[in-house]
């Protein structure tokens, strides 16, 4: 692999430019016409602007992608995260165009793509799973109260297309139920294209811990311990940190094995994360995602592998060599998310950028595109950068974070420094394990307080 193009923006494709230059890989960026100041695509080895600022006409232009490894003669695509990622028929033109495609295979991306058909591969691979219908639902209502009563009440209908926390209603008893089951099955026919839907067991207070694996497509795959990503907004992660407070390491060792089993059963190529719920010291798998994460670097840290550049070398056909007793969890990472936003009203804070200062010291990581005079454009995801910090134990881990939100500058714009600076003096979050509804509370209050 000699060239690859990078089909993303912002912080992960400076992310993965970095990991191909590292490898001796030359790179191309593509990007729209708000994006010419980027700083990977001043960096990169040739760049190809592919259409105006909206994403549908640029970065989720299949035939621009493609025409642009074309006329470069790139040898692969790196999707990053979001955009085309998890795009099955996107990857499946990639493959059909003769590029190699930084990633799984495109059936398995369509595979895990569809929930429904996620959980019957993962459950018959032995991976936990929520109790629920095992399929999509039918159209008589009897069997579907029927259902309901047998899983027990709280449930959650969810569409078998839905993404980005879309397409899902919690029902808590049966005069709800028939009214929920259409209304979804309407939302999702209209958002998703596909009415499919399912049922599960509603967890009222889990918290969300995910496994990250490597897999060399052959049928070796590793786990490298857990995230937890409890900390979410609408969904949206906000702070994440590895390994998980309070998992032993025998409960990391059982769920990461059964992941890395399923991977190899399946012969998965690439990175990938199995996501979990986590109530009573169960883990209930929700969905994978078949791509590298934001937070991938909080792994890196615990680990001292590098995700990105494993993706590079699997994809070239390299051998993984890692295997994963070897895999030593050490210290403790924690990731902030920042966000061009109001840290009051989370509003979009879109801008120049006056003044520019980045935080540094032992153990401190930034992966950020940003620069002084950079324009943060309106529209795309308001992630301008990650702060990773790690130290020996959680609490230095949580002092050296507390040191970089103190010294980083960022002025012309808004962001949600203020929002981390106070999490990380939360009570709750200092003792660990919040589970996925303490930052909307934690909010909620702060507001009410102020
Ligand atoms: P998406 O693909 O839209 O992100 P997920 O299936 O990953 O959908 O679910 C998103 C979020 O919705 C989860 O992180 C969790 O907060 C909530 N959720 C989903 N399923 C359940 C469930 N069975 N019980 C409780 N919460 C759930």
């Amino acid at each position: 692999m000699k060239k690859v193009l990078i089909a993303n923006r912002g912080e992960i494709a400076l992310r993965i430019q970095r990991a191909c230059h590292e490898l001796g890989i030359k790179t191309v960026a593509i990007y729209s016409t708000a994006d010419r100041e980027l700083m990977h695509v001043q960096l990169a080895d040739e760049a190809v602007c592919i259409g105006p600022p909206s994403p549908a006409e640029s970065y989720l232009n299949i035939p621009a992608v493609i025409s642009a490894a074309e006329i470069t003669g790139a040898d692969a695509i790196h999707p990053g995260y979001g955009f085309l990622a998890e795009n099955a028929n996107f990857v499946e033109q990639v493959e059909k165009s003769g590029f190699t495609f930084i990633g799984p295979d495109h059936e398995t991306i369509r595979t895990m793509g569809d929930k429904i058909s996620a959980i019957k591969t993962m459950k018959k691979a032995g991976i936990p799973c929520i109790p629920g219908s095992d399929g999509p639902l039918g159209k008589n209502d009897h069997e579907n109260v029927l259902l309901a009563k047998k899983i027990g009440f709280p449930i959650i209908i969810k569409a078998a297309a839905g993404g980005g926390g879309r397409g899902m209603r919690v029902v808590h008893e049966e005069s709800e139920l028939l009214i929920a089951i259409s209304t979804t099955m309407a939302e999702a026919s209209s958002s998703f294209g596909d009415p499919t839907i399912y049922m599960e067991k509603f967890l009222q207070n889990p918290r969300h811990i995910e496994i990250q694996i490597l897999g060399d497509g052959k049928g070796h795959a590793i786990y490298l311990g857990e995230r937890d990503c409890s900390l979410q907004r609408r969904h949206q992660k906000i702070l994440e940190e590895a390994p998980a407070p309070g998992i032993t390491s025998k409960q990391r060792k059982t769920i990461g094995e059964q992941c890395a089993a399923a991977c190899q059963k399946l012969k998965y190529r690439g990175a990938g994360t199995f996501e979990f719920l986590y109530e009573n010291g169960e883990f209930y798998f929700i969905e994978m995602n078949t791509r590298i994460q934001v937070e991938h670097p909080i792994t890196e840290a615990i680990t001292g592998i590098d995700i990105a550049k494993w993706q590079l070398l699997i994809a070239s056909g390299e051998k993984l060599s890692l295997k994963s007793k070897e895999i030593e969890i050490k210290g403790h990472a924690i990731e902030c998310r920042i966000n061009a936003e109001d840290p009051d009203n989370f509003l979009p804070s879109p801008g120049k950028i006056s003044v520019f200062h980045a935080p540094g010291g032992p153990g401190i990581r930034v992966d950020s595109h940003i620069y002084q005079s950079y324009v943060v454009p309106p529209f795309y995801d308001s992630l301008i950068g990650k702060i990773i910090s790690y130290g020996e134990t959680r609490e230095i881990a949580i002092a050296k974070m507390r040191n970089a939100l103190r010294e980083i500058v960022i002025e012309g714009i808004k962001t949600n420094v203020p929002l981390h600076q106070r999490i990380l003096e939360d009570k709750k979050f200092l003792k660990g394990g919040v589970n996925i509804h303490h930052l909307e509370n934690f909010c909620k209050n702060k507001a009410r307080a102020g």
